[in-house]
């Protein structure tokens, strides 16, 4: 088998003396979009903040692309390659749609050009002038993938993106998923709409309190609804 495009190896995480990830492993193909799936508090964003350098306190491996990153900065993570798209978004609000896709630094050629992104995201097109604060929180999830198209990273940590958003919206962020997909890009998704995920995801990794302990493919979502449910059920 082909080598994993992102390999997690016994991944452990803790804040200050909290411990979070308790030894996570996974995988991601190149090209493939792959979901953690679990309850809130279960530890999914912890591992791409871990992921991207952004938690003190880690050990384990994170190998992307055969080089091992775990322990650089996050800028280095950014250069080799990886992009992460917070929960939150973090929209510049006081710049307009335009500097706010200008604004990360291209890392890798092979990047999407201004124009590439805009036919990917329609709306955006007509809010480039717009302030950031202007936008709806569909807007924003758009801006927030967009921005980081342009830097030409060929893995995406997406946090929750159809969070709070209208169907008509989620759609439209599940068919943006499956043009990077068929670009290449690999893809890492923190969900909790568990419908979006397998709609958009091959494969899947169930997350509880820090361990990977389930996973399977979107095929097999049918035969593990009731699990699945148990899963993610408050
Ligand atoms: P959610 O969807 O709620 O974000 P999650 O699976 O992504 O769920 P994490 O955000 O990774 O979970 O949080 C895992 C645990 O770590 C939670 O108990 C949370 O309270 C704790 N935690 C998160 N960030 C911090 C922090 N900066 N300092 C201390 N504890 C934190």
């Amino acid at each position: 088998m082909a080598e994993a495009h992102l390999r997690v190896g016994d991944l452990h995480a803790q804040y200050g003396e909290s411990r979070i990830l308790h030894g996570m492993n996974f995988t991601v193909h190149r090209g493939e979009v792959v979901t953690l799936l679990g309850r809130n508090g279960a530890g999914k964003t912890t591992t791409l903040r871990a992921i991207m350098g952004l938690v003190a306190r880690k050990s384990g491996s994170v190998v992307f692309e055969g080089r091992e990153l775990l322990g650089r900065l996050p800028e280095a993570v950014a250069r080799a390659g990886i992009a992460w798209c917070p929960e939150e978004r973090a929209i510049f609000s006081g710049l307009t749609v335009q500097e706010n896709l200008m604004l990360p630094p291209v890392v890798r050629p092979g990047g999407m050009s201004i124009q590439e992104i805009l036919t990917l995201f329609p709306n955006l097109a007509q809010r480039m002038k717009s302030p950031g604060t202007k936008l709806s929180g569909g807007e924003q999830q758009m801006l927030a993938i967009g921005r980081i198209l342009r830097t030409g990273a060929q893995l995406l940590l997406l946090d929750e993106p159809s969070e709070g958003l209208a169907p008509v919206i989620i759609e439209q962020i599940g068919l943006t998923i499956q043009k990077l997909k068929a670009r290449g890009i690999s893809i890492l998704l923190v969900e909790q709409n568990v419908r979006f995920a397998t709609g958009v995801a091959d494969r899947h990794y169930v997350v509880e309190h820090g361990e990977v302990v389930d996973t399977f493919s979107s095929t097999e979502v049918d035969n593990k609804s009731a699990q699945l449910s148990a899963y993610l059920s408050v």
